[in-house]
């Protein structure tokens, strides 16, 4: 039978019916897995017992569900979510998986990974960059030689995505910017942002893999966030709290006679941090200082020790690639608009429509 489905073409490619599929859960699978969800006229219990899935009770014969509801509406773990819900059951695994217009995604993550209260402008500039995230997943995953059940998680990992939300001021940004998506030789760019950079340049960060990503290696410094609070910032740990935090990678250290960064890039990103007390003697790498200290902000700081106290100094908070959240906000206060700001942040990038065709699904 001939269907005719909506997908979306881009550089020729077609992607996945124009829906992005976000991983919500997923687990190993055991004889009492079990699944609720709801939709305004009906719930469903799931649950997977001797090899076989069942629903409110009757066995499926098959190793999947689908969920949908006329309202375009679903609720799974306290929260409602639009487009539809598939459980699928596959190698002792099973996935809970949100398939959703691209739009409605795009609205959904502005609630959480932009700022609802800030300029027009700024949430434009966020919903093009979460759409570009995304259609890049969509087409790693669909490039993918293994065949993928998602194309995104939900968590923070990839993009915060928490369902269906009220901040409908937000539509604008989302409409206004509809299907267009940042590129770089006409593939989509991986969108990275970060709240502040604290002035860094990313150009001088080492470690990174520019040569496939240059639209990231920006020379020079944004001048745009120094407004922000954590532009500088100063943390200052009693020496004791900071012994207790390094003991879960290094039980043997009792007390700090000395700390200081031991070694950084161009950039000023920590790259080594040397603690000494007594006989321990240890170099610890700054991504792990980075991971056991949660209130250092960003990966750019200095060490020093005071008394009986360990003093961080730093810039920014976040990871200093791509756009700075902070900035674009300034920008966006100063009449810069959405194409000058991505133009600013992510340099020798064009932006680019997803074109909207239909085409033979059976061909
Ligand atoms: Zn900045």
């Amino acid at each position: 039978m001939l269907k005719l489905i909506v997908g979306v073409f881009f550089c020729g490619a077609v992607l996945a019916q124009g829906n992005v599929r976000v991983l919500l859960a997923e687990g190993e699978l055991n004889e009492s897995s079990e699944w609720h969800f709801t939709t305004s006229k009906k719930s469903f219990l799931c649950l997977y017992s001797e090899g076989s899935l069942f629903c409110n009770g009757k066995p499926l014969g098959k190793k999947a569900v689908r969920i949908s509801a006329d309202d375009n509406r679903c609720r799974y773990q306290d929260i409602v979510y639009a487009g539809q819900i598939a459980l699928i059951i596959q190698d002792n695994h099973w996935y809970v998986i949100n398939n959703i217009s691209l739009d409605e995604y795009v609205y959904s993550v502005l609630r959480s990974e932009s700022w609802p209260g800030w300029p027009l402008e700024v949430n434009k500039v966020f919903a093009i960059m979460v759409r570009t995230y995304a259609v890049h997943k969509m087409m790693v995953a669909k490039k993918s030689k293994k065949k993928q059940l998602f194309d995104i998680k939900a968590t923070n990992i990839h993009q915060t995505y928490k369902g269906v939300h009220d901040f409908e001021h937000l539509l604008q940004a989302v409409n206004e910017t509809h299907d267009i998506i940042i590129t770089y030789n006409k593939e989509p760019i991986v969108a990275m942002y970060d709240s502040c950079c604290g002035g860094i340049v990313p150009a001088h960060i080492s470690g990174f893999d520019f040569k496939s990503n240059p639209y990231l290696a920006r020379p020079y410094a944004c001048t745009f966030c120094t407004e922000c609070k954590l532009y500088n910032w100063k943390i200052v740990y009693p020496q004791e709290l900071l012994v207790t935090i390094l003991q879960q990678e290094f039980p043997d250290l009792s007390f700090i006679k000395e700390i200081h960064v031991h070694e950084s890039d161009k950039a000023g990103k920590v790259m080594q941090v040397n603690v000494k007390a007594g006989r321990f003697h240890k170099k610890i790498s700054g991504t792990l200082m980075y991971r056991l200290c949660k209130d250092v902000r960003s990966f750019c700081y200095t060490i020093k020790k005071e008394g009986k106290n360990i003093i961080f100094t730093g810039k920014g908070f976040g990871h200093h690639m791509g756009v700075c959240q902070w900035g674009v906000r300034t920008m966006a206060k100063q009449g810069f608009l959405f194409k000058e700001i991505l133009d600013y942040y992510y340099p020798g990038t064009t932006l680019m429509k997803l074109v909207t065709e239909p085409y033979d699904a059976t061909a």
